[in-house]
């Protein structure tokens, strides 16, 4: 069972993971990109932070997804605020007003923001984008749980999974965003939006148990 708490403290390690990763974020992005992801990201989850720490964002799973994902769109210009911001209002749909979630509803709210991305971005799996490491994460997930294993080791699961993807983005040929103006240029560099991701499901493997 995941509460709110619980989210609350996710959201913030990944907020501190980002700030920390921050210059490495940016430094992956300046090889494919426009040099701004780290300070996208860190800007964004900077002001998410702050809506969590506000006493009056309310003590119900949905609505403090929403305000995080809201801070995240209102604050980022790039197309990281956006997506980011629709994974988390995405799940705040998915969650509805409750107090806490269990292994499945979680599964759900997942699987309801990764296809709040896709919606959103138009990318497919093998685009070199954070998608690259949210789709494995989200199905590994659900495969753990889908085997009867604990919610720990399924998290970590997803963890693991985010992170190969991450890996495996450093071979593909980018078909979204800015690095797709590179065309066979953007092959042989890791993509920061798959990076960030795999960070954000660490966070949640380091957190949620
Ligand atoms: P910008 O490209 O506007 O400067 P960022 O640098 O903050 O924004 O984010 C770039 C990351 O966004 C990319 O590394 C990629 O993972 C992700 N991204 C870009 N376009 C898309 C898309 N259409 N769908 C999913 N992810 C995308
Ligand atoms: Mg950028
Ligand atoms: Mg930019």
């Amino acid at each position: 069972i995941v509460d709110v708490t619980t989210l609350r403290s996710w959201l913030i390690r990944f907020a501190g993971d980002v700030e920390e990763h921050a210059a490495e974020l940016t430094e992956l992005d300046s090889a494919i990109g426009d040099a701004d992801h780290g300070s996208n990201l860190a800007r964004g989850m900077k002001a998410v932070v702050s809506v969590l720490a506000d006493d009056s964002t309310p003590p119900s799973i949905g609505p403090m997804l929403k305000q995080s994902g809201m801070a995240l769109v209102s604050t980022v210009g790039g197309a990281s605020g956006p997506l980011y911001g629709t994974f988390f209002l995405r799940m705040a749909t998915a969650a509805g007003e409750c107090d806490a979630l269990g292994p499945d509803s979680l599964a759900a709210a997942f699987r309801a923001g990764l296809e709040g991305v896709v919606a959103r971005g138009k990318a497919s799996a093998g685009d070199k984008t954070m998608l690259d490491a949210l789709i494995p994460a989200v199905d590994a997930f659900e495969a753990a749980l889908g085997e009867g294993k604990p919610f720990g080791d399924a998290i970590r699961a997803a963890a693991d999974a985010a992170e190969a993807g991450r890996d495996a983005t450093t071979g593909l040929l980018a078909r979204k965003g800015r690095a797709s103006y590179l065309g066979e240029r953007s092959v042989g560099h890791q993509d920061p939006g798959a990076t960030s991701t795999a960070l954000l499901f660490r966070a949640a493997a380091t957190t949620m148990i």
